[in-house]
């Protein structure tokens, strides 16, 4: 595994070439008073967004390939949500919910609810990604505190390797992005276990169809279980389609379906983490529509509210509410931000223009255009090994040598240079670095992950600008 290093380049181990490789985006002499990612190179400044581009202080169009980190699913500056955000303003910001409701935290939760057609009965809404994942482990573990009769035994989790659910202590310990979690393992949680990822890149076996790698992956999470006890695990945590640490993995057909009925035969939840996966970014609204499963417990966050608020939800079903109403009557947990008016309001307003708009069918047409072209440019390059997706998410991985899918050593932190190149001004693309895939250190992929209301000619410009940034830092 690769060193960790506080300059942004924990992914990657050492030698990440901050301030060594002549594109430092003309940003780096800039003082700053703002505790950035990279602590010695602030990043470019952006001083507005139109659509799917950002404009930085220098008069540079960005082209958003990325959504940030697949956020801004309306692209930037929709007025219908700024009129919308402003008129909740004008009635009143902020109200704590330990106290009080609002309509606007009413009317989200029930957008929430009535998109899962049934599954979930309630909304939790916070204001991180990574609030909703914590909130969804001391869920499940509460559930069971409260159910009778009562299995206080169930305290452990099991997730996967490979997986990213965010960056607090509890969130980090269930996922399992090694980079993130090298400084702090000592104290990371030791009631979490994990097991195989889907990524049938790397790790389905050359004698293995798609049914027996799903089998072994499924005997896998059934002999964990075995092996913790299995009425002691609390709950499986997985990303629907894995984000942030392989750079976009959809699960197998089938893999999803057998590891709910390992939980099921076992009595434990399902917890899917949608936080990147979630809210249209696949084609559908719940990334599990196309599994064929549903979970127990569900987050969403990014395409929630599509930036234009911090902003993101715990969905619970109607066992586990009815479990702690007629129970204790309340979730042990709150935070002051919780249901806030105005994100609540930005999100209703992105939520009803997905839907008025008819974006998911623009996922879905533009998604299939994305990665026809990413194949048609990229198939026959030297040093891609697999070029993965669904809806407007894909990923490429780069190797080192195709045969042998050898990856590029960390120290030469190849993602995010190409994503330092892709930002120069003759380039203007954002694309979504990472570095977790092999081992959660190793194996460089970018991620795209457009607006969901993007164009044809913009998806070709993303492709484009994006094969000739690989070029430069890669070779022809
Ligand atoms: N879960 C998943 C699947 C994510 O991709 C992320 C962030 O990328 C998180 C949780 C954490 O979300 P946040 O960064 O909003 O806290």
């Amino acid at each position: 595994m690769g060193d960790y290093r506080p300059d942004g380049s924990e992914a990657l181990g050492a030698h990440v070439p901050i301030g060594t490789t002549g594109n430092e985006l003309g940003s780096s002499s800039r003082q700053s008073s703002v505790l950035y990612h990279h602590l010695r190179q602030p990043p470019l400044n952006i001083v507005g967004g139109r659509g799917s581009w950002l404009i930085t202080d220098s008069g540079q169009e960005i082209l958003d390939a990325t959504c940030g980190a697949a956020v801004a699913c309306l692209g930037h500056s929709d007025k219908r949500v700024h009129d919308a955000i402003m008129e909740q303003l004008q009635k009143f910001p902020y109200c704590y919910s330990m106290f009080f409701t609002n309509n606007a935290a009413e009317e989200l939760s029930k957008i929430l609810v009535d998109s899962t057609e049934g599954v979930m009965s309630r909304a939790y809404v916070v204001s991180s990604g990574t609030e909703a994942v914590e909130a969804s482990l001391k869920m499940a573990v509460q559930y069971f505190m409260e159910m009778s009769p009562k299995q206080p035994q169930r305290v452990n989790f099991i997730a996967r390797k490979q997986s990213y659910h965010g960056n607090t202590l509890g969130s980090l310990s269930v996922g399992h992005h090694l980079g993130r979690r090298a400084l702090y393992e000592k104290i990371l949680a030791k009631n979490v276990h994990h097991v195989s990822q889907c990524y049938p890149y790397r790790e389905m076996r050359d004698e293995e169809s798609m049914d027996t790698y799903v089998a072994r992956l499924a005997q896998e999470l059934e002999d964990k279980f075995q092996e913790l006890g299995p009425d002691t695990v609390c709950a499986f945590v997985a990303e629907t389609v894995t984000g942030a640490t392989l750079g976009c993995v959809p699960a197998l057909p089938g893999y999803l379906k057998a590891m709910k009925e390992v939980c099921q035969k076992h009595g434990a939840l399902l917890i899917l983490d949608e936080v990147m996966c979630g809210m249209g970014r696949t084609g559908t609204l719940h990334a599990w529509e196309q599994e064929g499963v549903t979970p127990d417990l569900q987050t969403v966050a990014k395409g929630l509210g599509g930036g234009y608020a911090p902003i993101a939800a715990l969905l619970v079903n109607r066992r586990v509410v009815d479990t702690l109403s007629q129970g204790s009557g309340a979730f042990s947990h709150s935070q002051t931000y919780q249901g806030h008016p105005v994100s609540c309001a930005a999100a209703c307003k992105v939520q009803k223009i997905i839907r008025d708009d008819h974006l998911l069918a623009n996922v879905r047409e533009m998604g299939e255009y994305l990665g026809q072209l990413l194949h048609e440019t990229f198939d026959k390059y030297a040093h891609v090994g697999d070029i993965r997706g669904r809806g407007l998410f894909w990923a490429i991985e780069f190797v080192l040598d195709k045969e042998t899918k050898q990856a590029y050593p960390p120290s030469q932190a190849v993602a995010w240079t190409i994503h330092k190149t892709a930002l120069e001004p003759e380039y203007s693309v954002s694309v979504l670095p990472g570095s977790g895939g092999i081992d959660g250190v190793n194996g460089d992929h970018i991620c795209f992950a457009p607006p969901y209301n993007c164009t044809r000619d913009e998806i070709h410009m993303i492709v484009h600008r994006a094969f000739m940034a690989v070029r430069k830092v890669l070779g022809e």
